[in-house]
């Protein structure tokens, strides 16, 4: 549905039961009765109206490739008779990709056991980690010409490459058939689902993206891209729909760089605070600490943000108010990996896992995302599991680090470049990015799931038509053609 004139009937808006109508891609007027003739209809009847929801932090092209891949994470391939059947079974007949291998499953990989599991067809599996590739000797014989000398090709006593690979991503993707057709239709089919999710807008937190990348993001219209990675991509480079943020800065946590050269990534140009905004991945205890001195020393600018802070111990929180920077969490990973971290994380660290109310009563901006497809994309799940932090197992983790449903929401509300910031409104003038509900603002959160989702418009249109929900005014009341989820 294309139509330049909508009207939202009986929505809830700030919780006023009121009329929306849409028009040329803005919201044109907010009313009790607003006049139907001449307008699309849809009936809200009472389900809330809240601007279409922003995901802070996650990687588009990974979304598409993982759905493009088998998964054989230990969750779904949890011992090696499961696993040779996936990768024998694999949809295609060329490459098969798999990801989300752990040796858990059968050992450590590499091309002689591959060739054992699974021989005819070129494979390659991304370690969990996804530091490292195994590629099965087919997989080897066609990459021959693109395996460097370096120590990232692993080799056994005679020089004969083990197909493991490290760090090697770019180098594959130069060797491999070109993938750009079948990565755009995935990347149409993970905008439709981001959509189906309420969801209106996302920041690509992948680091420098090439032109190539940026390209196929464009198969994603008509989402709103925020690009942490498109710092050194020019203009025209830029997908539609695609604003330039903060520039991504990758701390390696094994390999921290010295104070001096974190200084120099954060301020290549050593601009000061005339700066470009970085985006800087913190996961440890001591990236964090080291990233908030170069930070202080730099000056902050306006759109700083730290990724992840996965470990912000309560003496940083001066420091974080006072550089103003927003924290980009995630806290469905403690649904996900919770059980994972109460094992493994340093018991010094673990009361500081992924905080927010205690970084919120600080005065530290706090902003929920997915990172998929590393987590779930889903903000509904999102926003339970900052309400509940729980583990998959049951166990809590930093109960005094809940916040309710609300807050949670309002960050997904929060502009693409102000995250945690106040959030966005359905008001007159303001872009016609918008999610409807099912059932009134207080019912959704307090049991906010994504079924709740009935519409989801981007500027005015319904990239997902529908269809049923509509119907052209002919002067009588609109009759529900579609039951609420
Ligand atoms: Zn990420």
């Amino acid at each position: 549905v294309t139509a330049a004139d909508l009207l939202l009937a009986d929505v809830e808006v700030d919780g006023r039961r009121v009329d929306v109508h849409v028009r040329d891609g803005l919201v044109h007027a907010i009313g009790a009765d607003l006049p139907r003739s001449g307008t699309t209809v849809v009936d809200g009847r009472g389900g809330a109206l809240v601007p279409g929801l922003h995901d802070h932090h996650l990687h588009l092209n990974a979304m598409a490739a993982v759905r493009r891949s088998v998964d054989v994470s230990p969750e779904a391939a949890p011992d090696r008779d499961v696993l040779a059947r996936a990768l024998a079974t694999a949809p295609g007949t060329g490459w098969v990709r798999a990801v989300g291998y752990h040796e858990s499953t059968a050992g450590p990989l590499d091309r002689d056991a591959l060739d054992e599991l699974a021989g005819a067809r070129p494979v390659r599996v991304q370690h969990r980690s996804g530091a490292l590739w195994v590629l099965n000797t087919a997989a080897l014989e066609r990459v021959a010409d693109h395996l460097d000398d370096s120590e990232d090709v692993e080799r056994d006593a005679t020089g004969r490459p083990t197909g493991r690979l490290w760090r090697y991503d770019a180098r594959l993707v130069r060797a491999l058939p070109d993938q750009g057709p079948e990565q755009r239709a995935a990347l149409e089919q993970v905008a439709r689902e981001l959509l189906r999710l309420g969801i209106t807008g996302v920041t690509d937190a992948t680091p420098n993206l090439d032109a190539r990348a940026a390209r196929l993001l464009s198969a994603t219209d008509p989402l709103r891209l925020h690009l942490l990675g498109a710092a050194d991509l020019p203009d025209d480079e830029l997908p539609p729909h695609a604003s330039r943020g903060p520039r991504k800065v990758l701390l390696r946590d094994h390999d921290l760089p010295s104070y001096d050269d974190l200084l120099a990534l954060l301020d290549p140009a050593g601009a000061g605070t005339g700066r470009r905004p970085v985006a800087v991945h913190c996961v440890s205890r001591e990236s964090l600490v080291l990233t908030l001195a170069a930070l202080a020393e730099l000056g902050s600018v306006s759109g700083d943000r730290i990724e992840h802070a996965a470990v912000t111990p309560p003496e940083l929180e001066p420091a974080l108010r006072e550089l103003g920077v927003a924290v980009v969490s995630q806290p469905d990973f403690l649904r996900t990996r919770g059980d994972a971290y109460l094992s493994d994380v340093d018991p010094d660290d673990r009361p500081w896992l992924y905080r927010w109310a205690g970084l919120a009563r600080a005065g530290v901006s706090v902003c929920a995302s997915s990172d998929a497809p590393y987590g779930s994309a889903d903000p509904w799940q999102v926003v339970r599991s900052a309400t509940e932090r729980r583990t998959l197992a049951g166990s809590t983790i930093g109960v005094d680090e809940r916040v309710d449903a609300a807050t949670a929401l309002a960050s997904y509300l929060s502009p693409a470049d102000d995250p945690g910031g106040p959030p966005r409104r359905v008001a007159v003038g303001a872009p016609a990015d918008l999610c409807l509900l099912g059932v009134p603002r207080d019912e959704a959160l307090h049991a906010p799931n994504r079924d709740l989702v009935a519409l989801t418009l981007v500027g005015g249109v319904d990239p997902l038509d529908g269809g049923s929900i509509y119907h052209d005014n002919n002067g009588t009341d609109p009759t529900p053609l579609r039951e609420p989820p």
